[in-house]
């Protein structure tokens, strides 16, 4: 967690960002100000980010990128960054890569979100949900594919080792000796981690829905309960909300974040929520989790 406050930055917390680091890559969530120096503070390397993805257009979500953007390219960046923004604001990030006529040459690809798969690569594909914020506004899921777990026993008595499980893998069989061994039985099926970024919203189905079962759902907690009518008025969660939704869709754990700046201790956003849902976090920035 890089940013946890929301539409203010406090001393602690700074405005919103997340990232996921999966396979020595960075996928940055929001960009709020202030972005670039809480992953040199953290230690999440800047030149690793592939694609980053925008809850919604406003400035405390985004306006880090203005300044991420040209720190790439004074570090000579060459691949293609790819931003998604709710589709209709690409020309908000737009302007906000090229207001001062910076020189970024590397490719700067901004794509909009709708709802549905939007991003895939090896190993997982992103996808994007609607929220009820006061503008249109995406929750995304980030989702491993499934798969399979060599039984190290077995395969040591069955002789499978090297290069053996490259092929086993691609063909789904291999033959050693005279015996033909399926991957199946030499393998258990491991269900991919999810993880969910849902940030600003009120609670949604449709995030329920996407969150079934999750390892972590990442979900904004603007207020504590007893100020749920501001909650309400302002399209934000209250820590109980966060936690309902989490019980009901059943998730391992959940984090919240978007703390407003009113609350310097957060023991109340704790308390309501884990009356509801045990294994809640407040996180601070440099918060880590692994999955
Ligand atoms: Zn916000
Ligand atoms: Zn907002």
């Amino acid at each position: 967690m890089l940013g946890t406050s929301g539409s203010t930055p406090t001393k602690e917390r700074g405005l919103p960002a997340a990232a996921i680091t999966y396979n020595g890559k960075v996928y940055l969530f929001d960009c709020g100000e202030g972005t670039q120096m809480k992953m040199l503070a953290h230690g999440v390397n800047i030149s690793r980010v592939e694609a980053i993805f925008i809850s919604h257009v406003h400035g405390d979500h985004i306006i880090g990128l203005a300044g991420l953007v040209r720190t790439m390219a004074l570090n000579n960046r060459q691949k293609t960054l790819t931003i998604y923004v709710p589709k209709g604001e690409e020309k908000t990030i737009k302007n906000l890569i090229v207001f001062d006529r910076a020189i970024i040459d590397y490719p700067v690809e901004v794509k909009g979100t709708a709802t549905g798969i939007i991003y895939r690569s090896e190993g997982f594909e992103v996808s994007a949900f609607r929220l009820n914020h006061q503008i249109t506004t995406y929750g995304y899921l980030f989702k491993e594919k499934d798969r399979k777990k060599f039984i190290a026993d077995k395969c040591r008595s069955l002789g499978i080792k090297g290069k053996m499980f490259r092929e086993i893998t691609q063909r789904g069989s291999i033959t050693v000796g005279k015996k033909r061994i399926s991957i199946s039985s030499v393998t258990l099926p491991q269900k991919g981690k999810s993880v969910l970024y849902v940030t600003d919203t009120r609670p949604c189905a449709s995030t329920e829905k996407a969150a079934k079962g999750a390892d972590l759902l990442i979900h904004e907690a603007a207020y504590s309960d007893a100020q749920k009518a501001l909650a309400v008025m302002r399209k934000h969660c209250t820590a109980g909300e966060a936690a309902r939704l989490a019980k009901k869709a059943k998730v391992k754990m959940l984090l919240l974040t978007h703390i407003s700046a009113r609350y310097k201790d957060t023991d109340l956003l704790l308390s309501d929520a884990t009356k509801i849902f045990k294994n809640t976090v407040v996180a601070k920035d440099g918060y880590t989790v692994e999955v």
